[in-house]
């Protein structure tokens, strides 16, 4: 198996190096291409190429490759399908948005956590990603943001973002982040200190998982948190979320306002709206709307409406329009902060684990 640099400490790295008959200096200009996100020797133009060669041969720079590059028809999306070193695949995506660019990272190989309406969880876990595996990921974003045609456009008027960084993060791709806690943790903490990406510029996503939060609670930094509530009664929720079977929407709820309290944070709620496979409003009727109201009110938050975005291997439709406006008006009546939020890259297979699956 080929020794990935990416892992190794600058003292490993320069013992590798100097193993190979090389100064020690070659460490230094190797370690700094891949600080960067190169994806393989050759773009080291700055190294001699038979020494580039040679390092192909017995090295790998980062811990994941991408196997697969997907770009929206508006180019304001790009997901990666990405290998790592045992042969499992996760996927991230970069998007280009009105106030920066936002990497939607993986956590985990698969998800345990069986959600119904989800693809990544298809093929349940195979195993948690590690803190580097994790980061290498906003490298590959970093990489195509400052080496591809994807800067062309111009950054967003109201963008305050530097074109070509990576400057938000949200935990919510494959896995479930708090099942795979200290390594997440691991990865904010270099995120944080070696891309200078703020903590109010971190979210991560859960669908619950309230030891998890009580460990961030304890980590102390002021992230966004987002609860993936998906159903407004643990009856509901657990015909769609089996984690709803361990934590109820209470107690789920009160961790949630006990992190937004610790930190004056507004809380994310996102919340798909689903209809079954005959087309009935599932967990998007006025009656759930009504009862999501009863749980925010008067909270400090932000509910973003998803209208499911199909994954062909499960078995529930997109409700009308007109369903999820009326839907939202109720929030917006009882005073909810609320948005609907458009999948972004559709034509891209952009809902969480279609790339991965479909390979
Ligand atoms: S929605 Fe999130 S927690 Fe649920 S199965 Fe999918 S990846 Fe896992």
């Amino acid at each position: 198996m080929k020794t990935i640099l990416f892992n190794l400490t600058n003292a490993e790295l320069e013992k590798f190096v100097t193993d190979m008959g090389q100064p020690r200096f070659r460490a230094k200009q190797i370690s700094e291409w891949i600080n960067r996100g190169a994806p393989n020797f050759s773009v080291m133009k700055n190294i001699p190429e038979t020494l580039r060669n040679d390092l192909d041969r017995v090295a790998q720079t980062l811990p994941v490759q991408v196997i697969k590059k997907l770009e929206s028809s508006d180019r304001q999306t790009i997901k990666f399908l990405l290998e790592l070193h045992d042969s499992e695949r996760i996927e991230c995506v970069l998007m280009r948005t009105s106030y920066g660019n936002s990497v939607c990272v993986s956590s985990q190989a698969g998800c345990a956590m069986g959600c119904k309406f989800c693809a990544s969880t298809l093929l349940g876990l195979k195993r948690n990603l590690t803190a580097n595996e994790i980061f290498a990921q906003i490298l590959v974003a970093q990489w195509e943001l400052r080496t591809d045609k994807f800067n062309e456009k111009p950054v967003h008027p109201n963008g305050d973002a530097n074109n070509n960084d990576v400057s938000h993060i949200v935990v919510m791709g494959t896995g479930e982040p708090l099942q795979n806690t200290e390594n997440v943790i691991g990865f904010m903490e270099r995120a944080n200190q070696d891309m200078g990406i703020g903590w109010r510029r971190i979210t991560v996503s859960t669908c619950g998982i309230v030891p998890g939060i009580d460990r961030l609670i304890e980590w102390g930094r002021p992230i966004n948190l987002a609860i993936s509530l998906h159903a407004p009664n643990d009856e509901l929720r657990r015909k769609i979320m089996p984690i709803a079977n361990k934590y109820s929407i209470a107690e789920i709820m009160d961790a949630a306002w006990r992190f937004t309290n610790t930190h004056n944070r507004q809380l994310m709620i996102e919340y798909i709206l689903l209809g079954d496979a005959q087309g009935n409003l599932l967990n998007a009727t006025p009656e759930c709307a009504n009862e999501l109201v009863e749980i925010v009110r008067d909270k400090n938050c932000m509910v973003n409406l998803i209208p499911w975005n199909a994954v062909t291997e499960r078995e529930f439709s997109s409700p009308s329009g007109n369903a999820v406006h009326r839907f939202q008006d109720i929030l917006i009546k009882n005073g909810v902060h609320t948005r609907i939020r458009r999948e972004r890259g559709t034509d891209i297979g952009s809902a969480c684990g279609q790339l991965r699956i479909s390979g």
